[in-house]
């Protein structure tokens, strides 16, 4: 949670560039999707820990309450929430890529938007699902339509999907190209690029398509 006094609003789905500055000068700058809908009281972002990065584990270990961070933002015009035509909205997140849809559940809710939203998110373990208890509550709810696709680490008996995303998984957890969803794909860069061009190949119109990088690796 960050107080940020001058904040001007955000739309659900835009970002931050936050920058570090060092004693002697040295700056580091990434890119945080943020979190809190903008009807949140406070300002959020959700960091995940990169054991070998130069931010992540600063902001995870280091950073603590009272210190100051230079945040550049509301950024991004393009990866936000927007009502289709439809009213059918399917994100498909990959590790942290489901930050940014936090903003937009929330945000789906606070505005009572009928949207019906659909969410396939592929995470490695249960562990790694990032706010599992709020999405699990939104789809015991009714709220949402959720699918966790696991990829290295399933608890005994689980029987929902394993593995890592292809055609035949977005075929069997996606709506049909013929609902005419839109498309929010978020995560590192593989995760994201595989499952547009996968939706694609099964059918779904690539204009309808939005997507959003957020580091080199795949899954
Ligand atoms: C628009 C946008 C929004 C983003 N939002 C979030 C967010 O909400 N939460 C969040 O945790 N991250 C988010 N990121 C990723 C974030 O900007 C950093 O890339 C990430 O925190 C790693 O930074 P680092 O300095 O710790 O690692 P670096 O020192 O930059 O990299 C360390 C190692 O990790 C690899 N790496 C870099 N980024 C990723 C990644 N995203 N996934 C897997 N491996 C990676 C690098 O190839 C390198 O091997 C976002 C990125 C973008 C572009």
């Amino acid at each position: 949670m960050l107080d940020a006094p001058a904040w001007r609003g955000h739309l659900a789905g835009q970002h931050v560039d936050v920058r570090l500055t060092a004693e002697d000068g040295y700056q580091a700058q990434r890119s945080y999707s943020i979190a809190s809908a903008p009807e949140d009281p406070t300002l959020a972002l959700t960091v995940e820990r990169l054991a070998d990065g130069e931010v992540s584990p600063y902001l995870c270990d280091v950073l603590a309450p009272g210190d100051e961070l230079e945040l550049r933002g509301p950024i991004g015009g393009y990866f936000v929430w927007q009502l289709p035509p439809s009213s059918r909205v399917l994100l498909v997140a990959g590790g942290s890529g489901v930050v940014p849809f936090r903003a937009m559940l929330r945000h789906r809710l606070a505005s009572g938007s009928p949207a019906e939203v659909r969410l396939i998110y592929s995470a490695r373990s249960l562990v790694d699902v990032i706010y599992r208890s709020e999405l699990e509550q939104l789809a015991a709810d009714g709220a949402l339509d959720l699918s966790l696709v696991l990829t290295r680490e399933w608890p005994e008996g689980w029987t929902g999907p394993r593995g890592r995303i292809d055609r035949s998984a977005l075929g069997e957890l996606a709506w049909p190209p013929a609902a005419s969803p839109l498309v929010y794909a978020c995560g590192p860069s593989g995760f994201v690029e595989t499952a547009a061009n996968e939706l694609v190949a099964l059918g779904h119109e690539a204009a309808l398509i939005r997507t959003e990088r957020f580091g080199p690796t795949g899954t």
